[in-house]
């Protein structure tokens, strides 16, 4: 049986200026593209809507997830007409979540009240770090007191659920800079905070400038120092690790992303986004004109723009809950697998299972198989597991 789709994540891949450790689809100096690429986001919902019609059981959106990109450089009118349209394909449930991510360097409090006023109820504010020096160093549009500001006035217009992000792993950074821009964002009470590792991508400037330069970033252990510590002093501030990179206080978790960490279904809106529904991923085109030239076209589409397609097999299923499922720290459910699946997860996992105890990455309670903390610290060999 089809599973309902219950969240859709809408890619906005324009961006004022890249950032310089950025590889993710966006664009920036394109802005001529915006109100088209607009256009071509409601033609694919509108088209993958009459696809879905036949295809999936689903009684509305739960989640809609706004992404970047900056969603927050395109107007809120534009943003209004995709909520629009997704309303009118799908339907919003009224108690949906739905989250804007924002960049501290394109709001002031005339949009957040605008945000508030189109639908939407979840802002996440990439805060980075509060450090001057490493804003300039990551190449971010944005200053310091823009992201103070940012916090400040998303809440002054009324948003309660607000995340935002900080990195670790930056070039200079020191475990104290991690720590100072921790406490403004818990002495201003933010309800979730995500924290990310820096990763050094080919095609980025800073891939020529580190790739081959590793001494000039902090170090595996001061790295893992800074991520543990963060961990530390959230859990004593009363947040919960919720995630491997996230932390929330009580009932602030993101709702959208555990779609993800549960493999369950989604859509997938817009250049270079993906799709997961009826056992089959999809991957838009990365190529802003293509994407935008296909859906506009005359009898646009949907297998147009698909430049990915895989079909998940029952085994490969099987193999993604238990990888996505170990991001989450209360960890892989064995009653949850046996209700997805109709089969006992130590009968398919049962050696994979025993290694990883023996290797001391995981261990069991509850009813749940967990990383431990070492498994913190090398969940990729837990997830390689099951790849
Ligand atoms: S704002 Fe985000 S998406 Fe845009 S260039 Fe910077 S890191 Fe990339």
């Amino acid at each position: 049986m089809n599973q309902e789709v219950q969240s859709a994540y809408v890619h906005f891949p324009f961006c004022v200026k890249k950032c310089a450790y950025c590889d993710f689809v966006s664009f920036a100096g394109k802005s001529d593209q915006m109100e088209p690429y607009v256009e071509a986001l409601c033609k694919e919902i509108q088209l993958t809507r009459a696809e879905s019609i036949l295809e999936d059981s689903y009684a509305g959106l739960s989640t809609v997830y706004l992404g970047g990109g900056t969603p927050s450089h395109f107007s809120r009118v534009q943003i209004k007409k995709v909520l629009t349209q997704l309303e009118e394909s799908f339907g919003i449930n009224k108690d949906a979540e739905i989250t804007l991510e924002v960049n501290p360097g394109t709001v002031d409090y005339s949009n957040f009240a605008a945000y508030r006023a189109i639908g939407i109820n979840r802002i996440s504010i990439g805060i980075q770090s509060f450090s001057p020096a490493l804003l300039s160093t990551l190449g971010r549009i944005h200053t310091s007191q823009q992201g103070r500001d940012a916090i400040s006035a998303a809440r002054a217009a009324g948003f309660i659920n607000i995340s935002c992000d900080l990195m670790t792993g930056l070039p200079g950074q020191t475990r104290q800079d991690v720590i100072d821009s921790l406490s403004e964002l818990i002495e201003n009470e933010v309800p979730h905070i995500s924290f990310y590792a820096l990763s050094v991508e080919e095609g980025t400037p800073f891939y020529d400038y580190y790739h081959h330069h590793e001494d000039r970033l902090p170090d595996a252990d001061l790295e893992r120092d800074m991520y543990h510590s963060m961990i530390k002093i959230l859990q004593q501030k009363g947040y919960n690790h919720y995630e491997i990179s996230n932390c929330s206080l009580p009932g602030m978790e993101s709702r959208h992303n555990m779609t993800y960490w549960k493999a369950l279904p989604y859509y997938g809106f817009g250049c270079g986004a993906c799709s997961f529904r009826n056992e089959w991923r999809t991957g838009n085109t990365t190529k802003l004109d293509e994407y935008i030239s296909l859906m506009l076209g005359p009898a646009s589409q949907l297998s147009d723009i698909k430049s990915d397609t895989d079909y998940i097999t029952l085994s490969e299923s099987r193999k993604e809950f238990m990888m996505l499922g170990f991001r989450l720290i209360q960890g892989v459910s064995i009653d949850e697998f046996a209700k997805r699946f109709d089969v006992q997860m130590n009968d398919i996992f049962g050696v994979e299972l025993a290694e990883l105890i023996a290797a001391d990455l995981i261990f069991y309670e509850d009813g749940s198989y967990r990383l431990s903390r070492k498994g913190l610290d090398y969940a990729n060999q837990v997830f390689r597991a099951f790849v």
